[in-house]
């Protein structure tokens, strides 16, 4: 069974093919083929980049049409050097990611009229997401015709939070308008907290897991015997941890005040707060946490207080999981800085010693997932490889 994954977002496209008939168990495999699109190159053009049967290829396209971008990219895998199917009729299904599934969706769904009108209805909800989303469902329809297509989504897997951990604390008619906690990275909290019980040997069921997704975008969850039962981000990815170009969770007195003081708009707080802040807004670099690392070695004071802030906020966040959990098993650190940095695993862990838990003396990156926890810790410490598209792709095998 081949499965298509498409990952669309307003300047990039992500897609991969997997083919689910090779083992299910362990590590999520190399995908056959992977392609991507690049619309910030360059004005009026697109970057076209894909592999795939031992080949690898890059093109400049003049497309600025977002499904003839698509439909390029689909075409790479049964035309030129990176071509790995005879007939696109190969495909049996392909997954979506889907930003803001709302209060409708607790599972993947398949899509049907219903479906994408509820995603289009939630558009407001993730004015930056659901729109690319539905753009790539409409684009595989046209390229691939009535081939089943699966919406997968990023809130679902918070869904069932208790009220009091999804609720605001405003007035009521905020539950009534659905101004509540729904958390994202859900698909990537949910693959990595399974992979840790499977890398521990012990049922998901049974575990109290704090998972932390650190990459651009950073959020933690409190996994509970399976289950999310406290996240970080809220009603839009902007609440919670620091991260590249968000500020996180800020006292809401500073956005009154910036709006009396300086006449703010709500475009000019949404720029200054998602692409201005975080990391970015306090070195005055880089989104980047290698460059901010970078530069804070150098001696760049900015830098270092930026790093500073973004440990503290992590730590603080982490001691609220720990809190919602009740209890901690293991720790686990996915997406680009908590796969890729000891010194985040290091300081990250350190106030929670107090609860039994140490790091190895020597830590290292790996290529493979890893327990990174001393061997007398009482909590494990997992370093997971996050891996959305085959999430994705698996649950689309057991929808259909
Ligand atoms: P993601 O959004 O998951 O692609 O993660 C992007 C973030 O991961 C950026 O801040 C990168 O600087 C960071 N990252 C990637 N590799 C490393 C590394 N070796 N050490 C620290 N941060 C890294």
């Amino acid at each position: 069974m081949k499965i298509l994954v498409l990952n669309a977002g307003s300047s990039s496209h992500k897609s991969c093919l997997f083919d689910l008939s090779q083992g299910a168990e362990g590590a999520a495999p190399h995908p056959l083929w992977r392609a991507a699109l690049d619309w910030t190159h360059q004005q009026g053009k697109v970057e076209l980049s894909a592999s795939g049967a031992g080949e690898s290829i890059q093109q400049v396209l003049s497309i600025t049409d977002k499904a003839e971008g698509i439909e390029a990219m689909v075409k790479t895998l049964v035309e030129g050097p990176t071509q790995v199917l005879g007939e696109l009729a190969e495909i049996a299904a392909v997954g979506h990611r889907v930003v803001h599934g709302g209060r409708h969706y607790q599972q993947p769904v398949v899509v049907d009229d219903e479906v994408k009108a509820t995603i289009q209805s939630l558009v407001p909800l993730a004015p930056a997401h659901n729109p690319a989303n539905l753009q790539g469902i409409e684009a595989i329809a046209q390229s691939l015709g009535t081939i089943p297509q699966v919406a997968v989504f990023d809130t679902a897997f918070h869904s069932h939070m208790p009220e009091a951990a999804a609720t605001y604390p405003g007035p009521y008619a905020w539950v009534e308008q659905g101004i509540r906690r729904y958390g994202f990275h859900g698909i990537s909290h949910q693959y990595v907290a399974q992979r840790a019980a499977d890398l521990m040997g012990q049922d998901l069921a049974s575990l109290r897991l704090l998972t932390c997704h650190l990459g651009n975008g950073c959020s933690l969850a409190a996994v509970k015997n399976g289950v999310c039962v406290d996240t970080t981000m809220g009603f839009t990815p902007l609440d919670g941890l620091m991260m590249g170009s968000r500020s996180g969770s800020v006292d809401p007195g500073i956005l009154i005040y910036l709006m009396r003081q300086e006449g703010y708009t709500a475009d000019q707080l949404d720029t200054l707060l998602n692409k201005e802040s975080g990391l970015k807004g306090l070195s005055g670099r880089s989104n980047d946490m290698r460059a901010v690392a970078e530069a804070m070695e150098q001696g760049d004071a900015q830098a270092k207080l930026a790093i500073e802030v973004f440990i503290h906020r992590l730590r603080r966040e982490m001691g609220a999981m720990i809190a919602s959990l009740g209890g901690l098993d293991g720790v686990v650190f996915t997406a680009g800085v908590g796969e890729n940095s000891p010194l985040v695993w290091q300081q990250a862990c350190e106030p929670f010693e107090f609860l039994g838990l140490r790091l190895k003396d020597e830590l290292g990156r790996d290529e493979a997932d890893q327990d990174v926890a001393a061997a007398d810790s009482a909590v494990r410490v997992l370093v997971v490889h996050t891996q959305e598209e085959w999430a994705i792709a698996q649950a689309c095998r057991s929808l259909l």
